[in-house]
């Protein structure tokens, strides 16, 4: 699956929030949202009142970039998400929050979203004690993440485990450090996931 590979500041700095795409860093001064809070770019600074229109795309693009997917395959997610019973917002959120990556990120195994998307890539993880190098495999209540026995002695889990701290550990899943495993006790409910995203537009700017 194909993947944005440009700078992943200047997508924080698009976007007007801090994204956390970089890790230990984005809790820095050398943050580059924290240092320039404008948009990228020669016209960057200049005051832009945003259409209705624009309001909806840059929530799409917030969330799309935040889960480090290309549009085609965020667009695949909503249509997943609107054809399932449910409200379609929270269902998206669901569908993106259950993806294998997103859990390994979430429980602290990895420090971002892409570095999580790596190690299962490289056969890392395993769900329910097989390897799964899939990072969109969407994991069901009691699913059990962990990191590969002969993996754990990698320095990146240790580091991504000790900077985990900063981040909390949402109520759904239930993580074993020290076993660097981590078992998906219930699918997230949309009040468990704390993330600033207004999913309804969203669904607006799909619906339009
Ligand atoms: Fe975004 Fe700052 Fe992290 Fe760069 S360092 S990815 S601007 S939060």
């Amino acid at each position: 699956m194909a993947r944005y590979t440009g700078p992943s500041c200047k997508l924080c700095r698009r976007e007007g929030m801090k994204l956390f795409l970089k890790g230990e860093r984005c809790y820095t001064d050398k943050c580059s949202y924290d240092r320039r809070p404008y948009p990228p770019g020669q016209h960057g600074q200049r005051r832009v009142k945003f259409t209705e229109y624009g309001i909806r795309l840059r929530e799409k693009q917030k969330v799309r970039k935040m889960y480090g997917m290309l549009e085609k395959q965020f667009r695949g997610y909503f249509s997943k998400a609107d054809r399932v019973k449910g409200v379609t917002g929270e269902n998206l959120l669901q569908l993106l929050e259950r993806r294998l990556d997103s859990v390994v990120y979430r429980a602290g195994f990895a420090r971002t979203r892409s570095e999580a998307r790596q190690l299962v890539l490289h056969k890392h993880i395993e769900v329910d004690g097989k390897v799964v190098n899939v990072p969109s495999y969407c994991l069901q209540e009691g699913s059990v993440v962990s990191v590969r026995e002969k993996s754990r002695s990698k320095a990146v889990f240790t580091d991504s485990l000790e900077q985990s701290g900063r981040r909390t550990t949402p109520e759904w899943l239930e993580v074993e450090k020290e076993k660097l495993s981590g078992t998906v006790k219930t699918l997230p409910q949309r009040e468990a996931i704390t993330l600033p995203i207004q999913e309804q537009l969203i669904v607006e700017f799909y619906s339009r």
